[in-house]
């Protein structure tokens, strides 16, 4: 049936195309794109379809065909097979055709099941990418809703047996491989590494811990701890590698919020506040508001300091082939979240040839996955000194301070300028003047008269008008 369309379609466009090719050939110069390859990644919730273009494309909206067939096409393309079918049977996507329909244009088919939703937008050109067409396919809402119930039960049965739940973040997947460098792609290995630390703890029933991606596609990087969140996590810990074009910058660090990245989040938190807050409504508990996202924030940043310092302890014993840089801060977006203590470990330097060498080794690298275990286990079971992060609030008064007193500071000007305005001369500007011959006429400097008036240098003045002139 499918095919039928297919070739109905093409043939109806061709002989459009036929009635319509002088014209078309006059108006196209220059060579066609070429679509270099395609590629499907998939998670549980949802998949993609990239294509790969030689050069920026042009892409028609998504029409429908009688059968719910889905098609776009790309103008100015070329397709090397002519035409290609990928029967892919899976929950998103049963099948993708692509087709070169007529000269310098490619079209794509594509049916989803009932209920999937379909989206296509172009990615333009990145320093390590080319331009691509993305069909981006979400699973059905209650679907969606009714498996992560399912989740959230099964792990709230082993809370009630006071199983702690550890959320492991594989950085990076799919289409965003993360660093690659001497042999090393960091969506892989910290696959590879997160796969080894729950096995860690999926030998201990203290312990339950759960992937946020189980294979090779891209998360948000906020979605990935919402899934954290949403399963109520006792830990979060988000897993990568590091680069750095200095090649003798090399060893492990463990990350965790930094003031700086806690402050611009619960900024975000309080306008996302406000934006909700209908016309008419109360904002001025605002401050209230500020107060206490500030006070969990620097409560959770307490633990989440506990839970590195563990973490880095374990590690830098677990791998001494790897020197250990220490605990450090950044406002890493994964690590915003003001439900669980969350860290972020880099294993190491893919740009340090002694690094690769030990992040290679299987031996070194199961070591590794022990000292992260050995260090969130460590947290979990002793008990959490419980308080908030003085750095934090520090830095929050300091900030604070300086906008206070930067605010005391515009105001002390604006009132003094309204001062010199009352006391201020008035001049009306006759034939011939210019603002410095006004200036030496009345012998003030020209740039108080600027000032005073809230004009620049190059402002041009008119016959009639009135320049104040400062009092000396
Ligand atoms: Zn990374």
């Amino acid at each position: 049936m499918e095919k039928f369309v297919t070739n109905k379609n093409a043939l109806k466009l061709a002989l459009l195309i036929t009635i319509f090719v002088f014209q078309y050939v006059a108006v196209w110069s220059g060579e066609d794109a070429r679509i270099t390859d395609i590629r499907f990644w998939q998670s549980p919730e949802e998949a993609q379809v990239v294509m790969d273009i030689s050069s920026p494309p042009r892409v028609s909206p998504v029409s429908e065909l009688r059968d719910g067939t889905l098609y776009f096409d790309i103008e100015n393309c070329a397709f090397r097979p002519g035409r290609q079918r990928y029967p892919l049977q899976n929950p998103f996507l049963e099948v993708l055709t692509v087709q070169q329909s007529a000269e310098h244009r490619v079209r794509v088919f594509f049916r989803v099941p009932d209920g999937v939703e379909a989206k296509t937008f172009v990615l333009p050109v990145t320093a390590s990418k080319g331009d691509r067409i993305v069909i981006f396919l979400r699973e059905p809402q209650a679907q969606l809703i009714k498996r992560r119930n399912a989740e959230l039960s099964e792990v709230n049965r082993l809370k009630a047996e006071n199983v702690k739940i550890v959320v492991l973040d594989p950085g990076h997947g799919g289409e965003d491989p993360g660093t690659r460098n001497n042999g090393i792609i960091e969506k892989n290995y910290v696959m590879t590494m997160g796969k080894l630390i729950k096995a860690y703890f999926d030998r201990d029933p203290r312990f339950k811990a759960v992937l946020t991606r189980d294979g090779d596609y891209i998360i948000p990087l906020q979605r990935r701890r919402e899934i954290a969140e949403h399963l109520g996590a006792d830990a979060f810990v988000s897993l990568h590698v590091n680069y750095n074009s200095r090649k003798a910058i090399r060893g492990i660090e463990v990350y965790y919020e930094s003031p700086r990245g806690a402050v611009g989040e619960a900024e975000r938190l309080v306008a996302e506040m406000e934006n909700q807050v209908d016309f008419g409504g109360v904002v001025d508990n605002t401050s209230v508001v500020k107060r206490e996202i500030v006070e969990r924030q620097a409560a959770i940043m307490n633990k989440s300091r506990q839970l590195a310092e563990r973490a880095e302890v374990q590690l830098a014993a677990s791998v001494v082939e790897l020197p250990s840089r220490g605990v450090k801060r950044a406002g890493f977006k994964v690590l915003h979240s003001m439900a669980m203590p969350s860290i972020l470990v880099e294993f190491g330097y893919t740009s340090n040839l002694q690094d690769v060498a030990v992040l290679k080794n299987y031996n070194a690298r199961t070591r590794m996955a022990q000292g992260v275990y050995l260090g969130v286990r460590d947290f979990l079971l002793n008990p959490i000194q419980e308080g908030l992060d003085t750095s934090y609030l520090d830095y929050i008064r300091t900030a604070e301070a300086n906008k206070k007193a930067l605010a005391a500071r515009r105001k002390a000007a604006q009132a003094k300028k309204a001062e010199s305005k009352k006391k201020a001369g008035r001049y009306r500007v006759k034939a011939g003047d210019t603002l410095s011959k006004i200036a030496v006429q009345h012998k003030v400097p020209l740039a108080r008269i600027l000032n005073l008036n809230n004009i620049s240098s190059k402002h041009v003045i008119k016959v009639g008008d009135t320049i104040l002139i400062p009092a000396k």
